[in-house]
């Protein structure tokens, strides 16, 4: 039986694609289609039915997998999972590694993992497909790139917090030797995160007339290329005699611990099939990312055997970062001294400045950790009047065009989902000939043909005016939570912002107009009246993408679900390696911590 289209040119890729496989690994064709087929006498590569329409058969070695016994089982090959297998290759030069992936090349448009995912608000979570991805380098196929350091305020208690913050300063202590490694390997630069260390920047400003003090502006956001951890290390993980990179495979559950708390096998399904088989290792390190390390361990409620029961934090305090616009700031000083775009490192790093508030000024006003920067004013609203924004805009909304441009989640935060005042986007455009079509390809050209890429677009505003976007931790909620369905399989996702999230936003912005107003160097403008601030918070915030706090760090497994060495309390050789562990999620994007914190395990289990 053929699954394979034989018409047009999606049949003729698949066939040289199948001739090829043969080829060069000289593997059966597959006999049966329900599950792993292996051939008799092979070298025991075996294949499994993937997508029926486009690519039906998807090559695993599986029966190696099974076969012995390995040092490490990391299970995802996100940022995460590559950052720790990379480095424990390194540190371990003797240790065999298995790196379990459950996407591959040529994932199909669904997948069982997105699909068994059911959101209960989408108004401020983005749907399962927009979250994540499948496949070597995880989300990093789709990520912007944008680096940032989690501050000393995010391991701090703090009343706002409530009794959320349960990992300490000494934490980030250890995390930040590691900042240079995961630097290297997210290929962001080696220079500071704040520039109040760069002597050469140490004294410019945002603003003319700019001054820190309640409010600080040398924070900076460094960017990557953006590294796609997947093309980016696939040869090295290849060529590696430690590293046996088993795509394609599920890992479903786990055995339970022996009396020692030790864990010897892991289940994993091949593709799509119900067919369990047990894989072995002497340490097994969960790296699937916030909801599939959590959707793991709850398929796992064994692990938690030797405790009084499962942890009651797993899958709670779900976290990711409000985010939107509430004002335009208005400087005073002089436009051309505004710095409202990207800073540049020699070695071509791109870097940008942010807002910030000092630790002093969160915890005596009791604020969440906050971000805000300069943005351009909305785009999908004619009256900015720039050509180049409304050409833009308009690529953005075109079907097809858009969905090239940028993934869907960054795409909303363009355009707002609204298609709107196409005459008037047009208008604009004639007006600004030709610059709006000169600025638009010259950032084309620098966005998506280079191989550092321009991370975003800021145009500068004579009037010396930008809107502010606004980035902010939200508070660690018990009634934020992934849980399984009826099914045991399901994962439900209990997501929304608490009034303290949406009020410490506004407070922020009113700490950043007192100062500038205080300073003479600008004031902010707000887009709503105050009374209807928050409904437009509630309605504009949406994340799903920076996930955290599910399986949070803490003393003990009544706080929390790892301890600080990252393993799974209950066990004595399972790891998380996740955001999942972040027990508060502060202003910052989580990638960059987390590989630092992925080179740090690496470390932990080299001298343990
Ligand atoms: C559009 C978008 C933009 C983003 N921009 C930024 C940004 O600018 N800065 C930033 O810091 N972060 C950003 N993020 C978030 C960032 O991508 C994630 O924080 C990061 O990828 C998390 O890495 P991870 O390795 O933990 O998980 P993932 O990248 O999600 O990788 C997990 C891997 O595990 C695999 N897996 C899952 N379950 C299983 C299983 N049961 N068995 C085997 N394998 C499994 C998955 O297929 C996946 O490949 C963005 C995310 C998106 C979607």
């Amino acid at each position: 039986m053929d699954l394979c289209p034989r018409d047009g040119a999606a049949g003729r890729a698949l066939s040289s694609r199948r001739r090829a496989w043969r080829k060069f690994r000289n593997v059966a064709r597959p006999r049966s289609l329900d599950g792993l087929c292996r051939k008799p006498g092979t070298s025991g590569a075996a294949t499994f039915p993937g997508n029926r329409s486009k690519y039906p058969f998807v090559k695993v070695d599986f029966s190696k997998a099974t076969a012995g016994i390995y040092d490490l089982c990391v299970i995802g090959s996100g940022p995460a999972g590559i950052t720790f297998a990379l480095e424990a290759a390194r540190m371990m030069p003797r240790a065999s590694i298995l790196l379990i992936e459950f996407g591959r090349e040529a994932m199909p448009a669904h997948n069982v993992l997105d699909d068994s995912i059911c959101i209960e608000n989408l108004r401020n979570h983005h749907e399962p497909y927009e979250c994540t991805n499948k496949g070597l380098g995880g989300s990093s196929a789709t990520w912007g790139g944008r680096c940032v350091m989690y501050d000393p305020v995010d391991f701090l208690s703090r009343d706002i917090v409530r009794d959320g913050c349960t990992w300490d300063l000494s934490f980030l202590e250890d995390v930040r030797r590691h900042v240079p490694r995961a630097a290297e390997l997210c290929e962001c630069g080696q220079g500071p995160f704040d520039l109040a260390e760069d002597p050469a920047r140490a004294e410019s400003r945002i603003a003319e007339g700019f001054q820190s003090a309640e409010v600080t502006d040398t924070v900076v956001e460094r960017w990557s290329m953006p590294t796609q951890f997947g093309p980016r290390y696939r040869k090295e993980i290849e060529a590696s005699p430690q590293i046996h990179l088993l795509e394609g495979c599920r890992a479903s559950r786990f055995g339970p611990p022996d009396q020692t708390g030790c864990v010897s096998e892991l289940f994993v399904r091949v593709g799509e099939s119900a067919t369990e088989s047990g894989v072995r290792s002497r340490r097994f390190v969960v790296a699937a990312g916030t909801q599939e390390t959590t959707r793991l361990l709850l398929r796992s409620p064994q692990l938690f055997a030797g405790l009084a029961g499962v942890p009651d934090a797993l899958g709670r305090y779900y976290q990711g970062h409000v985010s939107g616009k509430i004002a335009s700031v208005q400087f005073h000083g002089d436009p051309r001294k505004t710095e409202y775009g990207f800073l540049r490192e020699p070695d071509g790093t791109y870097l940008r400045r942010r807002f910030h508030f000092p630790a002093e000024v969160l915890c005596r006003e009791n604020l969440l950790n906050t971000a805000i920067w300069l943005d351009n004013p909305l785009y999908f609203n004619p009256s900015h009047r720039s050509g180049a924004m409304s050409f833009m805009y308009l690529a953005m909304i075109t079907p097809v065009l858009g969905k090239k441009l940028a993934p869907p989640a960054v795409a909303h935060s363009v355009t707002k989902g609204k298609v709107t005042g196409v005459p008037a986007h047009l208008m604009n455009i004639l007006r600004g000939l030709p610059g709006s079509l000169w600025t638009p390809a010259s950032i084309f050209y620098r966005r998506y043909i280079r191989r550092r890429k321009l991370p975003g677009v800021f145009l500068f505003s004579p009037q010396n005016r930008y809107a502010l976007h606004f980035h902010a931790e939200q508070v660690p909620d018990r009634k934020n939570r992934m849980e399984l369905g009826p099914d045991g399989d399901t994962l439900v996702i209990h997501y929304s912002l608490t009034d303290d999230d949406v009020n410490s936003v506004i407070r922020c912005h009113e700490l950043l107009d007192a100062h500038l107003r205080k300073l003479d160097c600008g004031h902010l403008d707000y887009w709503f009246d105050r009374a209807a601030m928050p409904a437009a918070i509630h309605d504009m915030s949406r994340d799903g993408i920076h996930q955290s706090g599910t399986t949070r760090i803490a003393a003990a497994p009544e706080q929390g679900v790892v301890n600080s060495d990252l393993l799974v309390f209950g066990t004595e050789n399972v790891f998380v390696c996740s955001s999942s562990v972040f027990p508060t999620s502060g202003q910052a994007n989580p990638t960059f911590f987390l590989c630092a914190m992925a080179v740090r395990l690496a470390h932990h289990l080299a001298q343990a």
